[in-house]
């Protein structure tokens, strides 16, 4: 989950060398990059700007209810962090390589035909059952444990690259040998080392039409350590159950399946950004998307919290529905207010996307993006985010169809 502390995101900005005083070298090894934001906010970073002495920022474009400003990526962490340690209130950014891009993502996305075309049902209870039937709270803790246990999955680290190596054959691991429809591999990302990882099962009879499941893989914090135990080894491991008990149960899907962990979402959503961007370039009818981010702190009385915005509200309604007849849990609404997770970009590209949380957002883990966003401090268990690894079964059982053993 990306936190959205802008004030001091923007100060930062205010501090950075003019462009014209940078060699192409340095341009070159700290590229510039285009982030945009909620215009809601602007008067009052004039405001704090003026109130610091400091010459106003300059708005390269302002779009109905978002704002573009141009930053370089050594700014990404520290206006990350800074967000997250100073202020109170809660923005986003999205970050783009080009500027013609920022400007394209202004726009909507008109819908996809293709979305329309699904026909919601719930009638696949046997596969959805198998499949729930054999997870375990030790597995989840297993993924957690593995990827919190990284000092850092920041998204330039080389730790950030052995956690999502490490990830993949786990992942290569749950494949019986003869399963040729099942496949894992790296999705590579030309502006940093951190790789996204994508585990496909391809459909039996609809391979052409894809479910996509996914979650940040990468982590980042304003401390010595960035765990992410929860923020968000937590979401990576509600589906790496699902990966796992998909193979133990010889589940084969109607349609292609993809589980992907995406690289580098803590700086802007860009992982998932060049992945819904590839599916929608290539022509890929992507019928539906679950986001995992944040899973395992219980914050609220209810277990799940349906995010409304930036989200599909068809999808959403049999989102609910799976919910509360497949995995027998509850649910609410909440808003992030902005982009707060990979859903966004597969919204932004015209496809369905949806993301249940681990409590309304208001009442999430504190101590994400710090060094004590621990396994300790989200409960010591795996039970919450087993929850979500159910209801990411159910959901799979019921949009990819096909059956289990
Ligand atoms: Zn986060």
């Amino acid at each position: 989950m990306r936190l959205k502390r802008l004030l001091p995101a923007l100060m930062l900005l205010s501090t950075t060398p003019a462009l014209a005083e940078k060699s192409p070298a340095s341009l070159k090894k700290d590229p510039e990059l285009w982030v945009t934001l909620g215009t809601d906010t602007v008067e009052s970073v004039r405001e704090s700007f003026r109130s610091v002495g400091w010459e106003e920022p300059t708005q390269e474009l302002v779009k109905g209810e978002a704002t573009m400003f141009r930053v370089r990526e050594s700014q990404l962490e520290k206006l990350a962090t800074l967000m997250h340690e100073k202020f109170n209130r809660c923005a986003g950014f999205m970050t783009y390589e080009t500027r013609d891009e920022a400007i394209a993502s202004l726009t909507p996305a008109p819908a996809l035909a293709t979305q329309n075309l699904v026909t919601y049902t719930l009638d696949n209870a046997a596969t959805a059952t198998a499949l729930m039937s054999s997870m375990t709270e030790a597995n989840v803790r297993s993924t957690i444990t593995l990827l919190a246990g990284y000092t850092t999955r920041y998204y330039t680290s080389t730790t950030g690259v052995n956690a999502v190596n490490a990830l993949r054959s786990k992942w290569q691991g749950f494949i019986p040998a003869g399963r040729t429809d099942a496949s894992v591999a790296l999705f590579t990302h030309a502006a940093w080392a951190q790789p996204s990882v994508i585990f496909t099962i391809r459909g039996s009879t609809l391979p052409d039409e894809v479910v996509v499941v996914g979650g940040h893989l990468d982590s980042i914090s304003s401390g010595s350590t960035a765990p992410g135990a929860d923020d968000n080894a937590s979401g990576i491991a509600s589906f790496t159950e699902v990966i796992r008990v998909a193979m133990l149960r010889n589940y084969r899907p109607q349609r292609t399946v993809k589980f992907i962990g995406y690289a580098a979402e803590e700086v802007g959503l860009r992982g998932s950004k060049e992945i819904a961007a590839w599916h929608k370039n290539n022509g890929i009818n992507v019928v539906g998307v679950l986001q995992l981010d944040m899973t395992n702190y219980k914050g609220s009385s209810v277990d799940a919290a349906i995010i409304t915005d930036y989200t599909n509200a068809a999808q959403n309604t049999f989102l609910r529905n799976i919910i509360t007849t497949r995995a027998g849990y509850t649910h609410t609404n909440s808003t992030c207010g902005y982009a707060c997770s990979d859903h966004a970009s597969w919204t932004n590209q015209g496809f369905a996307a949806s993301i249940p949380h681990e409590a309304t957002v208001s009442a999430g883990n504190r101590y994400i993006h710090t060094s004590s966003d621990t396994l300790t401090n989200s409960g010591g268990t795996a039970n919450h985010a087993l929850k979500f690894a159910r209801i990411a079964a159910s959901y799979v059982a019921e949009l990819a169809k096909g059956t289990a053993q």
